[in-house]
């Protein structure tokens, strides 16, 4: 408990010397076409196909306390998601790397969520000839961290339900391990969760295994063995972070179809996502998980939640944000040590 605590008072004790601030980058800073802006004076082009047809992908990586998680391994997957959908950084990814370190600077943000975003530019794929890859836009933005779930909340854990109304889309329709933006599915899911006095949507594979919900990934317990599906789904960072902590604390983890069954009768569920790390669920369509009628987080969730947090310090996954010539605070003009 003591480290829950420390964590999340620490968080805040950061947040509130942000909201101090009123400087032009306080609130996030955007690059678009080679230039930083303040993040709410972005812009971006009506006929990019990213727009008219969500012809894109994207990654969210974070920093935390000062420091970038598992910066590369983003990098690497939305590379990984250009290939499936044949586009194509349109800037060498190293130069990616050190615009997104720079924007953290610039930014001051301790505590940030980072979107890089590849669209298709303004050739349809109809017209493209294909595999051109000449015309691909980038556009990346920083802002303070977001939470799918509010850390104080983190401890009681949130209301989810199994939704009826909408399943996730097939992966011979959209591949799910290509972060994407066709969020129709998950969009019902949301909807439909609140028309059931609930927040969190997981959504099923139509077959009676589970998903995942808008925007993170589900793990369940039982008997002290972590339960993740195996196909259906993007293949989180923080999935794949929580699968090496449950390794080095001698957990067993099934990575395999998930029976929805399992969700009713498991110990625990957490969701998880770099947008808000490790969130237990503790009420299900309406009914506490597992047994007992109390709804706050489980033991073995705790013990991934410490862990995984912890793990934001560590050099072999973490480095820090130089800060200090960058003009934290903004008052360096946009474009300022080389960026632009
Ligand atoms: C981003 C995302 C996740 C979580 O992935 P992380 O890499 O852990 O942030 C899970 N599901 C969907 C649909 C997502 O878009």
């Amino acid at each position: 408990m003591a480290s829950m605590e420390k964590t999340i008072a620490s968080y805040r004790e950061r947040q509130a010397v942000l909201e101090e601030r009123n400087d032009a980058f306080a609130q996030g800073i955007a690059w678009v076409e080679g230039t930083l802006v303040a993040l709410r004076e972005a812009r971006i082009p009506l006929l990019d196909q990213g727009f008219l047809h969500s012809d894109l992908t994207y990654d969210v990586p974070a920093v935390w306390d000062g420091r970038y998680f598992r910066l590369d391994d983003h990098l690497s997957r939305l590379e990984a998601s250009c290939a499936k959908l044949r586009l194509r950084l349109p800037l060498p990814r190293d130069e990616v790397r050190r615009i997104l370190v720079e924007m953290v600077a610039q930014s001051g943000i301790r505590d940030a969520y980072v979107e890089i975003i590849v669209t298709r530019g303004f050739t349809s794929v109809r017209t493209a000839r294909l595999g051109d890859t000449s015309q691909n836009h980038l556009y990346m933005f920083v802002q303070p961290y977001v939470w799918v779930m509010e850390p104080e909340d983190q401890r009681k854990g949130g209301d989810a339900v199994i939704t009826r109304s909408v399943r996730r889309t097939p992966p011979g329709s959209m591949d799910p391990t290509i972060k994407n933006l066709q969020w129709g599915d998950l969009t019902r899911g949301v909807f439909e969760a609140a028309d059931r006095n609930s927040t969190y949507p997981i959504l099923t594979d139509g077959d009676a295994h589970i998903t995942e919900g808008a925007g993170y990934n589900l793990v369940l317990i039982k008997d002290r063995t972590l339960y993740t599906p195996d196909r259906g789904v993007l293949e989180g960072v923080t999935r794949r972070t929580v699968l090496e902590i449950a390794a080095s604390l001698g957990l067993e983890v099934r990575l395999q179809p998930v029976p929805v069954e399992l969700a009713y009768s498991c110990d625990e569920i957490f969701m998880c996502t770099t947008a808000g790390g490790i969130m237990p669920v503790t009420s299900l369509d309406g009914l506490p998980v597992g047994n007992g009628d109390e709804c706050r987080m489980g033991p073995v969730t705790r013990l991934i939640w410490d862990a995984y947090w912890a793990l934001h310090y560590d050099p072999v996954h973490s480095f820090a944000v130089d800060y200090r010539e960058s003009g934290a605070g903004g008052h360096l003009a946009p474009g300022a040590n080389g960026v632009a």
